[in-house]
């Protein structure tokens, strides 16, 4: 019996299957990129940065031009390489540490400046790759390895809403979203709306994926689905933001 995997034609076809943890959301969010990036025909001018944790696996996974950078870094090197080269399409592509924690000095001021990048943050709650460690946007209750009686919001604060905060420093032409595993069309979707605002030079653009990490969450298939599709949203509005108009700046 011949499996038709149906990859997108970006992928590298030679280094499949991947290498995340079974149940991992990362694939189904390079999946909608790959579309994404298919459907554009834009294979050959994109320039894709990941940062390290988890999206460091990512480094071999698009047969486009790669770059891999460290802690958030990410962004200011796919900034670097879209100043040198406006014709190319910069994606800087990082994990919840990297686009909030370590790195979100760097998303805040490529943001402020209006950036023609595209960020795309996986937001699966935790430092996936280190041990699952709480991370900015671990949810009020959650146990992780450094928060083993849950978080606590009293004493670390409320989860990072980080297409908020993008949304709320941006100027005018920025594109913001915030998509889900959960609905992969939808994600896609997304992810081409921020390509495409890139593409027409009109600003910064930036899409939050909520995500799955079953090794660190210790939960089964059903857990894994349940605690995306009905526990994130809670706390993560699933949608496009609004950002600055012309009149509004
Ligand atoms: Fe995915 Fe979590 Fe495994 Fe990392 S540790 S590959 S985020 S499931």
């Amino acid at each position: 019996m011949t499996v038709e995997l149906n990859m997108p034609k970006s992928w590298r076809q030679e280094t499949k299957p991947h290498k995340f943890c079974p149940g991992c959301g990362h694939g189904l969010v390079l999946k909608g990129l790959g579309q994404a990036i298919d459907e554009l025909g834009i294979q050959d001018k994109v320039v894709f940065g990941c940062d390290i944790g988890c999206s460091l696996l990512t480094w071999d996974f698009f047969n486009c031009d790669t770059v891999q950078t460290h802690h958030g870094r990410t962004g200011p090197v796919i900034t670097g390489i879209k100043r040198a080269r406006p014709d190319r399409i910069g994606i800087a592509y990082m994990g919840d540490g990297g686009g909030y924690a370590i790195g979100s000095q760097h998303l805040v001021n490529a943001a402020m400046r209006n950036e023609r990048i595209t960020v795309i943050v996986v937001n699966n709650a935790n430092y996936g790759m280190t041990g699952g460690q709480m991370a900015p946007t671990t949810l009020p209750g959650m146990k992780t390895e450094t928060s083993p009686y849950g978080r606590d919001i009293d004493k670390t604060g409320y989860p990072m809403q980080g297409p908020e905060m993008v949304a709320a420093i941006v100027r005018e032409g920025a594109y913001v979203a915030r998509g889900t595993m959960a609905n992969v069309r939808q994600l896609k979707t997304f992810i081409k709306r921020a390509l495409e605002n890139q593409i027409a030079g009109n600003g910064f653009s930036f899409v939050e994926i909520l995500s799955s990490c079953p090794t660190n969450w210790s939960t089964n298939a059903k857990d894994t689905w349940n605690f995306v599709e009905q526990e994130m949203p809670k706390f993560f509005k699933v949608g496009e933001l609004k950002v600055p108009t012309k009149k509004e700046e």
